[in-house]
């Protein structure tokens, strides 16, 4: 029998995990998303409302390229989250069913409600033949990989900016990748990682004892989808004399890790409360970079993003009373590289021209 064929929306570089995940521990075939273009906004944008915030379009254009491509899927899992892409999955799969899709839509904030039944209940309808022990025994496995990810990505970022040869470490990266979408087992995962953390190492760099260096906090999802954010780590990481990139949000330290009551006593002098899903996040972030002497910060968030604009004025008082320079990106559907790049460079030569005037 055809194995069922599940899709996911297209977020960063995650999707390697969860292909291992659906393939090895639910026995169905995974459906890639294709990489995020300009056709996948496009698309997007035309059946959303117009106010929602970048990350609906996206994940929207997303589904509808999986659900156009050869052979199509018999699944499409919408994941939710914390704020208002819990409610997402509903319209969606409303904008979906309007446009004739029929695929199964599963959205996992809906089975969240339920804990523990309705993620059994998930996974039945990803797979009604699925072995829950052996799903249950693949999982930590599909974490791992995601921490992997991250870790070698958090290296990517660090380093870029200083290599002799341009472009080595994300081939190491996307080699990295290339592997863990293949890997069946914990085995070539370990292996995999262990391969590109030590060609990692062997880069050559040519990096300065104190290269300058940038934080960048912001919204989940724009702050970790590098087409989302138009490439802001690579593009800064290259400029001029090289730049030490630093994001601390990831999915391993905001969904494993996350501790949001020590945040919230790092924020205590501006902050009484959480005032949404990253927001704790984005003002301990600053803080702590602003604490470290880092150069600069750079805020990113999605047009209507309203957790992330209240943070803002936050991020106004953490700049002046600690005296670091914040640079504030916000992206919709109509954002252009070329308004990124000029913005990006002109922030460049402000932290670069501050530090050379340091004694
Ligand atoms: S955090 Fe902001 S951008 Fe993300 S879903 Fe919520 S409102 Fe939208």
């Amino acid at each position: 029998m055809a194995k069922r064929r599940i899709g996911f929306p297209r977020m960063d570089n995650y999707n390697v995990a969860l292909k291992y995940l659906v393939e090895t521990g639910c026995g169905c075939e995974y459906v890639m998303a294709p990489p995020m273009t300009r056709k996948t906004l496009e698309l997007g944008s035309k059946y959303s409302p117009d106010f929602v915030c970048a990350p609906f379009k996206y994940t929207l254009g997303s589904m509808l390229e999986m659900l156009q491509s050869e052979g199509g899927v018999d699944a499409i899992v919408e994941t939710g989250g914390v704020c208002r892409l819990g409610y997402y999955g509903a319209l969606q799969k409303q904008i979906l069913r309007d446009l004739g899709y029929e695929a199964d839509f599963i959205d996992l904030a809906e089975m969240g409600k339920h804990k523990l039944r309705g993620y059994y209940a998930a996974a039945k309808r990803i797979n009604p033949a699925i072995s829950i022990a052996k799903a249950a025994r693949t999982l930590p496995d599909a974490l791992k990989a995601v921490r992997y990810i991250d870790e070698m990505e958090g290296r990517v970022r660090l380093d870029r900016g200083f290599e002799r040869q341009r472009g080595s470490m994300k081939a190491v990266f996307d080699t990295f990748l290339q592997e863990i979408s293949s890997a069946k087992n914990r085995k070539s995962l370990d292996a995999a990682y262990q391969k590109a953390s030590a060609a990692l190492s062997a880069v050559a760099l040519d990096k300065p004892e104190t290269p300058l260096r940038v934080g960048i906090v912001g919204e989940y999802y724009t702050v970790m989808d590098d087409f989302g954010n138009h490439n802001v780590e690579q593009i800064l990481g290259y400029m001029g004399r090289g730049v030490e990139i630093h994001r601390w949000m990831t999915f391993t330290h905001r969904n494993l890790e996350y501790d949001e009551q020590a945040d919230l006593q790092t924020i205590a002098p501006y902050v009484r409360y959480s005032m949404g899903p990253t927001t704790s996040a984005t003002l301990a972030g600053a803080i702590r970079y602003a604490d470290a002497g880092f150069d600069g910060i750079v805020h990113v968030k999605s047009f209507g993003c309203t957790p992330e604009v209240d943070a803002m004025a936050v991020l106004q008082n953490i700049s002046a009373d600690r005296g670091i320079p914040i640079l504030y990106l916000s992206y919709d559907s109509q954002t252009g590289d070329a308004g990124i790049q000029t913005r990006l460079e002109a922030f460049y030569d402000m932290i670069d021209m501050k530090r050379r005037k340091q004694p």
